[in-house]
């Protein structure tokens, strides 16, 4: 019998099916960009924890990839017999391996036993996390280690970084031990179960559902999806699934059509999208998006930020996960019609938040609507600038009193069939200004690739000229986000006397 992973044993929880495509059919997983960043936090988190839980460096790191697994778990074993930390320990047991992060070593009535840590990059305890700790402290208890106790670590999101290589605070450890001990009956259950699935000839039944993005993305779904019978106008085209009366119907007809979609489970907005997608047909209430308008004047600015985020903070007074604006685009639509730009872009590997505060006010002027797309995000970014810089305060949130959301304004008076349910910028756009495209856009398409691109950007192997390719990507990209907005004020506003080059 082969033993099966732990991560194997966690894809069989997730779905069965899964599990069987992970051992037979490896090739059909494609996993999305979000997963395989999540994949480059986990290692980035992986090293910080290391450091903090070796801090007088004697800790000995284990490599199954470089060494081969059984000579990983002999070693393991041998180390037991020392007073050193242990990275990415193995253990088998009972058909099952797995690899733990921290195995810390404590004295026990004068016995030595051992402490062991799963370290994630989450920023708190999901259910997921206590099967992987159950899992994992069950095969190194039958594996023969003493194991004392098992905690689960993950990213404190309110600690602030310090500066200087300081991580001391960054993880916060929460003892899962007595959870994780009591559910040995129910790994072995797992475990025996999940050789069944492994032993199937033919992949097991299971059609896609809520399962397929919980708790992680699986990455076999367009395989799984293409197999099932195809709607043409899908239900997931209705924005804002929230009633449980649909989601519940939804639930108990996969596959379901917008035709098949009766009106009276359906939001008055859900019911626009549905009929003037079967329609074909546009919606537009012109007077009621000019209406919207009418009480904002000339001069108006136009402002969209990017930012990025590191789960291990890089800059002194950020927190890990926060979003950290390092460019703006700023089109500003003057009385007499003539529309100027203005941009902020920081790829110095700085951090960029006092000089892009100062431009920001300086660039905003002091009065004039402040347009902006999804409102919540720009405002949130400009509250969190007031709060670490309390001498620029009163300029950043004279800004944030001048916010406009266009996204409300077209959400209520503007659909176009191609939306299909969705009012992001990119998927408005194409109908309302053809003309302008981010697809046609040669880097940069959109906000995840202009974090990657700024990550690149400051790496310290990154050439100059490729710098520069990627700061004229990131500036085009940010500046057609900002014109975008100000096509779509210019056609909802009804302002058709206006020429824009
Ligand atoms: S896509 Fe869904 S049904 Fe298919 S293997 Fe993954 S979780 Fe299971």
């Amino acid at each position: 019998m082969r033993n099966l992973s732990k991560s194997k044993l966690i894809a069989y929880r997730q779905c069965p099916k899964r599990l069987w495509l992970e051992v037979h059919q490896p090739e059909l997983r494609e996993d999305s960009d979000t997963t395989q960043a999540s994949f480059a936090v986990g290692n980035t988190v992986g090293d910080i924890a290391q450091q903090l839980y070796d801090q007088d460096g004697t800790g000995v790191l284990l490599d199954a990839q470089r060494d081969g697994f059984d000579a990983t778990f002999k070693r393991s074993m041998e180390l037991l017999a020392t007073d050193k930390p242990i990275f990415e320990a193995g253990y088998s047991a009972n058909g099952a391996l797995a690899f733990a992060d921290v195995m810390i070593p404590d004295t026990v009535d004068g016995k030595r036993v051992w402490r062991m840590v799963e370290v994630k990059s989450s920023t708190g305890v999901k259910d997921y996390h206590r099967d992987d700790v159950a899992v994992q402290s069950y095969i190194a208890r039958n594996a023969g280690v003493p194991l004392a106790s098992v905690a689960l670590a993950h990213i404190n999101s309110s600690w602030v970084y310090p500066g200087e290589g300081d991580y001391r605070g960054l993880l916060e450890e929460n003892d899962l031990t007595a959870d994780a001990f009591a559910r040995f009956d129910e790994v072995r259950e797992w475990i025996a179960a999940a050789h069944e699935v492994v032993a199937m000839k033919v992949e097991p039944e299971m059609k896609v559902g809520n399962q397929c993005a919980t708790p992680f993305a699986c990455g076999f779904f367009d395989y799984c999806q293409s197999k099932e019978p195809q709607a043409k106008y899908p239900i997931h085209w209705l924005p804002s699934i929230r009633s449980s009366d649909l989601k519940e119907y939804i639930a108990a007809h996969p596959a379901l059509d917008l035709r098949d979609t009766p009106d009276d489970l359906l939001s008055e907005q859900q019911q626009r999208v549905k009929a003037h997608t079967l329609f074909g047909e546009v919606y537009f209430d012109a007077e009621g998006a000019a209406d919207a308008l009418m009480s904002y004047n000339l001069p108006a600015y136009f402002l969209d930020f990017e930012t990025i985020q590191f789960a291990v903070p890089i800059w002194k007074g950020t927190r890990p996960y926060q979003m950290i604006p390092f460019q703006f685009s700023l089109h500003t639509l003057l009385d007499n019609g003539k529309l100027e730009s203005d941009s902020f872009l920081d790829l110095s590997g700085k951090d960029p938040s006092r000089d892009f505060s100062e431009k920001l006010i300086a660039a905003c002027g002091i009065s004039g609507p402040v347009y902006v797309y999804n409102a919540g995000f720009e405002g949130a970014r400009i509250r969190e600038l007031a709060e670490r810089f309390p001498e620029f305060a009163a300029s950043l949130l004279a800004i944030n009193e001048r916010l406009v959301d266009l996204l409300p304004i077209t959400r209520a008076n503007y659909y176009h069939p191609s939306q299909h349910g969705s009012w992001s910028i990119k998927a408005v756009l194409p109908a309302v200004a053809p003309d302008l495209s981010y697809e046609a856009l040669d880097g940069v398409k959109n906000g995840g690739m202009a974090m990657e691109a700024f990550e690149e950007a400051i790496h310290a192997e990154t050439t100059p000229q490729r710098k520069a390719e990627i700061e004229q990507q990131l500036l085009v990209y940010c500046g057609l986000d900002t014109f975008a907005m100000v096509r779509l004020w210019q056609f909802l506003a009804g302002r058709n006397d206006l020429h824009f080059e």
